[in-house]
Parts: C-alpha cells; structure tokens; sequence
C-alpha cells in the first residue's frame, strides 16, 4: 500500500488514536476531526504594471473552546486548503503542549513572494487582512508569521486591521517589529525552542552537546538562528540546506559567513558549486538531524538510511508516521513537530499578553519563561511516551489534544 503522504488525513489518524488512549468518545473526534471554521477568500491586488491579479487565501480555526484561535499566516504557491486545514489542527496541539489559553488556527494566501515586489507583498497583506477581518481579531483569532511571511509582513496587517477597527490594535497579530509592540525574543523563539528540546533530548540520550554534530535541513528563520545556537553551543554543524541544495562539511561549516550571506528567504547553496541534494543531506553521518524546511521529507523510503540517533522536527510535518514507526524501532528519539516548533507561539503569546497589558518585559525574561515552558513540556511528554509506551509523537497528541478536549467538554459541546 502507498505511504500516506497527506498531512490532513495522518494528522486526522494520530488525533484519533491520541482521544481513544485518552479515553474520549467518538463525539469528541468527530468535533476535533476537521476545523470549526474554514473560510476561503478572494483577493483582488493591483499589481506594479497596473493590471490586477486575484489571489486565493484561507483562514482556519480549529476549535476555539479553550480561547481565541491562534496561528501563522503563510505565502506560498503551495498553500492549499488542506494544509491550512492541517496546520491548524497542529496549532490546537502546538497550544495544549505548552499550556496556553488558545485554540488553533492558521492561514495562507496561493503566492510566491519571491516574484512580488515589496507594494505588491504589502497589497497583498492589507488585501487578505480586509478579506478576513470579521472572523479574526484580538480576542478572536491572532494571525503570526510562517513561511515566507515576517515582521514586516505583520506590520502592515496589524496597521490594515487597526485602520478597519479605527483603534489601534496591537494584539490583534502577532511576530510583529518591536517599535509596533512587538516582543523581544520573538524573531528567534522558535529556533530557541527547538534548542532547548535538543538539549532535553540529548541529554536522554548520553550525547554532550560540545562536538555534537548536527545537521539542518532548511536556512530560513528556524534554520538559521538553530544552526547559530547550536555553533554557539559548541556543536559542528556539519551540514544546511535550502530550497536549491544543501551543504555538508564533516570539519564543520562557518555559520557566521552563512548567516552574514544568506538572502531574507534563507537562500545561501546558490553561492557554492559543490552542493548536494536536500535528500542526500539527510542521510548523511550526524548525531542530531534537524528537519526545518517543508513536510515529508523522512519518508518510508529514507528513514532506514538516516544516521542520526536523535531527529528534532523544527519544521511542521517533516516525517511521515510511516517513517515515525520506522525511526522509533530503530531506538531514535524523534522530538516531534508539535512540541519542537513550539517555541514560536510560546513567544507569540507572551508578546499578546505584553499588548494586552502594555507592559514589556525584557529579553531575558521572554528567555526565562520560554524555558520554562518547553523544558516542562518536554519532561511531561517524554513521562506520558515512557510511561505509556508510545512514541513521543503519539505522547506529544496525548498531551496536546486534551486542553481542547476538556474545554469542549466544560462548554457543553461534546
Ligand atoms: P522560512 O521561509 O524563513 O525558511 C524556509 C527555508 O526552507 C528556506 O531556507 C528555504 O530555502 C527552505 N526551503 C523551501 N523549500 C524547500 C525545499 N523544497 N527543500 C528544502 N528546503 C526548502 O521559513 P521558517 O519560518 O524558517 O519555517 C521553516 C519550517 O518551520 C516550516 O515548516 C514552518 O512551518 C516551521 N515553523 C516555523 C515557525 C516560525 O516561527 N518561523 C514556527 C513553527 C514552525
């Protein structure tokens, strides 16, 4: 039989058997199974040579009983309803395992930004904004950054949502510059996150971080700043990647000439002739791999072949279950995306919670806390993996899946 490749229907699987070992009934699936809300909108935006395109975006919301759904925005030419679909279900889970008062919701808009000019990205933006604005909202639905969309990105939404409103409305998106609110320790909250989960993981697994070698498959925002903290750490990188090549050096790579050369998409192989393929990168010699690009990239077909002995999913469904079976019979440890990647909208809270306030904190205290949370995170999903004898994907759906659950339940839904 074919492996199953679509991230819906395999998130669908894993949320099932994470309710039934929990205990839920079939109701409660059926609720959780699929997004509350979905809408899709069509953009008119004029483009540069003054002709006007239409593009296609989504919003999901998952389940807003434990509070407002909560999820990044992503330009890309293969956002499809499906996956927005998918990466909200995620968010659900992502918000469950670090212990905050959101549902899941995510959003994408059918383009490439590479071949925008920077009027039409943000034409773009206020574009989608306008389409979406009666379902989100501070105390609705909190968009944030994803692939291909960033700080600036998520100033224009919040000035286009402020505009509509007639008051200013900080809270309303987050991942936004600190000059608009934003927090400190945003920009690099999610590599941060995957850092401390690699540490947790490693120290699991006997493995000094010093001399470590880790690869990153993947430059762009939690790529880049990964491969810095692990430098940083003491750790080789020995081997990045991004949408055009990767490359591997077994005396390790020189992250600060990457970072200072990379392009604001996370571009950096182009300037090399040796590149190899992103799939060769994978299964090269390592200790730690890091999938931090796109999904399905440790399939069936690679996971037998991976070196590693510990895979930290930075990037949203890089592994196939098929492959998740695999690698656990192996002994690897998988640190799965749900609990790896959430870092980010750890951060994203705070810097909600520091709008709703409008009090900032400093840098090291974003730090103090987000350590905090993942760290217990982490220990609590790896006790529910021991002690229940699952994977640690299955464990971390345990864990995230019960928060909406339990609220569902008070509300009276299910
Ligand atoms: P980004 O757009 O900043 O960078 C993406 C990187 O992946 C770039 O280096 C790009 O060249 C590379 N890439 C694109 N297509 C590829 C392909 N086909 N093969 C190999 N590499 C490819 O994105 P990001 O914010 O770093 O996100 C990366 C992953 O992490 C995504 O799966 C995203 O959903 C996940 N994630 C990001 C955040 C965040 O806060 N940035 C939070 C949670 C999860």
């Amino acid at each position: 039989m074919a492996e199953n490749l679509n991230l819906f229907t395999s998130t669908q699987n894993v949320i099932k058997e994470a309710l039934t070992k929990l205990g839920y009934s079939e109701e409660m699936y059926e609720l959780l199974k699929e997004p509350l809300r979905m809408m899709t909108v069509r953009i008119p935006v004029k483009m540069d040579d003054g002709s006007v395109k239409i593009f296609t975006g989504y919003r999901a919301q998952h389940n807003d009983a434990p509070g407002p759904t909560k999820g990044g925005v992503r330009f890309h030419p293969e956002v499809s309803e499906e996956e927005v679909k998918a990466l909200s279900m995620w968010m659900t889970l992502k918000a469950g395992i670090v212990d905050l008062p959101y549902g899941g919701g995510k959003g994408g808009v059918v383009c490439d930004p590479r071949q925008l000019s920077m009027r039409e990205i943000e034409n773009v933006s206020r574009g989608y904004v306008r389409a979406i604005s009666q379902i989100v909202g501070p105390t609705k639905d909190i968009p944030a950054p994803d692939v291909y969309t960033n700080s600036q990105i998520m100033a224009w939404m919040m000035d286009e949502y402020s505009r509509i409103r007639e008051f200013d409305s900080p809270g309303f998106i987050t991942g936004k510059p600190l000059a608009l609110g934003g927090s400190h320790g945003r920009e690099k909250a999610t590599a941060q996150g995957v850092t401390i989960c690699i540490h947790e993981a490693a120290k699991k697994r006997g493995i000094d971080i010093k001399g470590a070698r880790v690869i990153v498959q993947g430059f762009g925002n939690a790529g880049s700043f990964l491969s810095k903290f692990m430098h940083d750490a003491g750790a080789l990188v020995v081997g990045i990647s991004d949408a055009y090549g990767g490359i591997y050096d077994p005396a390790g790579l020189d992250i600060d000439y990457l970072l200072d050369r990379r392009d604001s998409f996370g571009t950096i192989t182009t300037l090399f002739d040796n590149t190899i393929t992103n799939q060769e990168l994978l299964e090269k010699e390592c200790d730690i791999l890091v999938p931090a690009a796109i999904s399905n990239q440790i399939t069936a077909d690679n996971a037998n072949s991976i070196q590693a002995s510990i895979v930290v999913e930075a990037a949203n469904g890089p592994t196939t279950l098929e492959a998740t079976k695999i690698l656990t019979e192996r002994g690897i440890l998988l640190v799965p995306d749900v609990l790896a990647s959430s870092g980010g909208v750890t951060v994203s809270y705070f810097e909600w919670v520091q709008n709703n306030q409008g009090y900032y904190w400093t840098e090291e205290e974003v730090n103090k806390k987000l350590h905090e949370n993942l760290i217990k995170a982490f220990d609590n999903i790896y006790e529910v993996s021991q002690t229940r004898g699952v994977n640690m994907r299955l464990a971390a759906y345990m864990v995230g899946v019960r928060r909406a659950a339990e609220a569902s339940k008070f509300r009276g839904w299910v």
